[in-house]
């Protein structure tokens, strides 16, 4: 449909704007943070891309009529479940990267002063910033009515993690170790482990 035309949408497109802050603040922060270490493939740059798409569909379908083919009804109880979820994603978004700070980086690098944390939304988790990546997916398909727009992003989020999150705890192994081991057996991986 063309145009914000219903609350659902104007919560996406609010959260949005603050999940988009949010990030560009974070990343202006880690400006001058350079890598020592960089892992980096052809896969991963493709899923990183493919995920920025599926971020930006909405924008398409919100203010032009391009993606109208695929529009369809979703009974109003999925755009309140949506709103919670999406929510939960940006205070997920919000904290991991505030307690990441210049160690995070868009690619899977060490930074020159590399620290790893395990401290604030980390003590729990492992992957807070990827949970939050598949939350905003799913809460984009949840308040969005149009079945690419709103499941795109979902679609490419979860191959993306499933890569990422091996390869990821494989560079932290090699270069922290023993504390990333012990780490490891007390943080769930995307689902928070609040026992110890
Ligand atoms: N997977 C994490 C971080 C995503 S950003 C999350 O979902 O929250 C990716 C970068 O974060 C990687 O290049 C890695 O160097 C860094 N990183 C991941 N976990 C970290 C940790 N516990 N401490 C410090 N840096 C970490």
């Amino acid at each position: 449909m063309l145009g914000i035309d219903n609350i659902f949408e104007v919560i996406f497109f609010v959260g949005f704007v603050v999940g988009s802050v949010i990030r560009k603040v974070y990343t202006f922060r880690c400006r001058g943070s350079k890598a020592t270490k960089k892992r980096k493939s052809v896969v991963d740059i493709i899923l990183i891309g493919a995920a920025g798409v599926g971020m930006a569909l909405p924008l398409f379908y919100l203010f032009l009529p391009w993606l109208d083919f695929a529009d369809y009804d979703l009974p109003g109880w999925f755009g309140c479940v949506g709103t919670a979820v999406f929510a939960g994603a940006i205070f997920l978004l919000w904290r991991s990267h505030a307690d990441l700070g210049r160690n995070w980086s868009a690619t899977l690098q060490i930074r020159q002063e590399h620290s790893l944390v395990t401290n604030g939304i980390y003590r729990y988790i492992r992957h807070p910033m990827y949970a939050a990546h598949l939350l905003w997916a799913i809460a984009q398909g949840l308040l969005l009515e149009n079945w690419l727009a709103g499941w795109a992003f979902l679609v490419i989020s979860i191959p993306f993690y499933l890569l990422r999150a091996p390869e990821e705890e494989k560079m932290m192994l090699e270069q922290f170790g023993q504390e990333y081991r012990q780490y490891i057996s007390r943080t769930g991986r995307i689902i928070p482990r609040f026992w110890r």
